[in-house]
């Protein structure tokens, strides 16, 4: 039988729906949420990136301000920039736009962000945080996922969860918080040996590696719920890391790509941004 498919983009609008009733009430308590994104240089897909968060929060009546730097800026710009933003009461979150352009030093832009307002969740405080079960930020993407999984009732405690792939920005945050929902979780990656032995185990598999159509129906389990996390162009197309046609046949619940997680990144970061609002209560 083919899976149910996982509407994302029904469960994003509903959800930034949600928000923008959110920031409606804070608003009429005096809080104005307000995202600030740094972008650096000229990159086309990054651009499109940030204007889409910048509409996203027009859309839910959040403030938003992008600060444009150029691609040739100095480390010691991008640091000023940054810092100036921790020191602005009215920024409750602050986003720098990744990648950077090489010269610049990504991981020491990324400890200097304020961690309360860091509502990507890179920082090491806010990975700590997930990792010790304390109240923190946590990456978009992870988040949405979860999201996603809790709109579709799908249980996750008791369940063998398997995520491939492990950056601090989707696998572990991912495992982290599959972890945190009771499911026992395997983590793979590119040095995992017997990659689909584990993943025919899996009752969730969590796909974030980055390569097209890398999971295949022989890997996945009967009736398993496949979250799709990847974003591979291929011809001018958008897919992901799951053969879409075949595990559709195979598993129980699959998201598609493009219209699955990727609706949600957006939607978490709102809701990080509201959060670092409502702690902040200016
Ligand atoms: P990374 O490149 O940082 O990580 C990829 C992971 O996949 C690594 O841990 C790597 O292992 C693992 N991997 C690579 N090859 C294999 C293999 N042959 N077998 C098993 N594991 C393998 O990517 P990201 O985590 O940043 O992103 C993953 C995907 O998700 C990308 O397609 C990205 O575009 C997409 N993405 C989508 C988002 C969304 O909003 N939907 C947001 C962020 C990312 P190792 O660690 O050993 O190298």
């Amino acid at each position: 039988m083919a899976a149910v498919i996982i509407d994302g983009r029904a469960v994003a609008k509903a959800y930034k729906e949600g928000i923008a009733a959110r920031t409606q009430e804070m608003i009429a308590r005096g809080i104005v949420p307000h995202l600030a994104v740094v972008l650096v240089g000229e990159n086309p897909a990054s651009q499109v990136y940030v204007r889409n968060k910048e509409n996203a929060c027009i859309k839910a009546g959040i403030r938003s301000t992008v600060i444009r730097l150029a691609q040739d800026c100095t480390q010691e710009t991008l640091e000023e920039t940054v810092s100036a933003l921790n020191k602005d009461a009215s920024v409750h979150g602050i986003l720098v736009q990744l990648p950077l352009p090489k010269h610049l030093d990504e991981a020491r832009v990324l400890r200097l962000i304020d961690p309360d307002k860091d509502v990507d969740g890179f920082h090491a405080m806010n990975s700590g945080r997930l990792m010790n079960g304390q109240p923190g930020f946590v990456p978009c993407t992870p988040l949405g996922v979860m999201e996603l999984l809790k709109a579709y009732d799908i249980s996750i405690a008791g369940k063998h969860a398997v995520v491939i792939g492990r950056s601090n920005i989707v696998g572990k945050p991912m495992a982290m918080l599959l972890l945190a929902a009771n499911a026992t979780v395997t983590i793979c990656h590119s040095r995992t040996q017997n990659l689909a032995e584990l993943t025919r185990q899996a009752d969730i598999l969590v796909a974030a590696v980055g390569r097209a159509g890398f999971v295949t129906a022989d890997m996945v389990k009967p009736g398993a719920t496949v979250i799709d996390v990847g974003i591979n162009r291929v011809d001018g197309q958008i897919v992901g890391d799951v053969d879409y046609a075949a595990v559709s046949e195979k598993a129980g619940y699959i998201t598609p790509v493009p219209g699955g997680v990727g609706q949600m990144t957006i939607a978490l970061l709102l809701a990080n941004t509201l959060d670092a609002a409502e702690r902040c209560g200016c």
